[in-house]
């Protein structure tokens, strides 16, 4: 996925819906997109009020809403309330994460195995399946010496 694929989705979404252009919405997109890994709406709300002292977070939140749904984020709860964000890389394979319980420290993962066994379900159930989550709760190797 690269920046000019999804400033075209997000522009094509855009158009697509009817939605009035908007720099500050644009100036969230640009900072989004610049992100790796995962981040919550609060990153990008403390990220955003460096440049910007009058944003809200209102704002913040549905532009992160509108990513959404035009499939450029991909959200996980990772087992809390609020939601976490990352691009949605559809070159990549679907990835698991390892989230720690402790400091909230979260590890992706790619294996062969599950997917297989995906496929495997698909196979046994007859269904289609579009995506799947795979999310392990534990505590990091950080955290387990802490705790000694
Ligand atoms: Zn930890
Ligand atoms: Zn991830």
């Amino acid at each position: 996925m690269t920046l000019s694929n999804l400033k075209n989705q997000y522009n094509d979404y855009i158009k697509l819906n009817g939605l009035k252009s908007s720099k500050r919405r644009d100036l969230i997109f640009e900072n989004i997109v610049k992100k790796i890994g995962h981040f919550t709406t609060d990153d990008i709300y403390s990220d955003l009020l460096k440049t910007d002292p009058v944003i809200g977070i209102a704002t913040v939140y549905r532009t992160i809403r509108l990513l959404v749904d035009s499939g450029i984020l991909v959200e996980h709860t990772f087992g809390e309330k609020r939601g976490f964000f990352e691009i949605n890389n559809q070159q990549a394979p679907e990835h698991g994460h390892l989230i720690c319980l402790k400091c909230g420290h979260i590890t992706e993962f790619y294996s062969k195995t599950i997917e297989k066994n995906v496929k495997f379900m698909q196979k046994q159930h007859n269904y289609k399946i579009n995506s799947y989550k795979f999310e392990i709760f534990g505590i990091c190797p950080k955290c387990q010496k802490s705790e000694k």
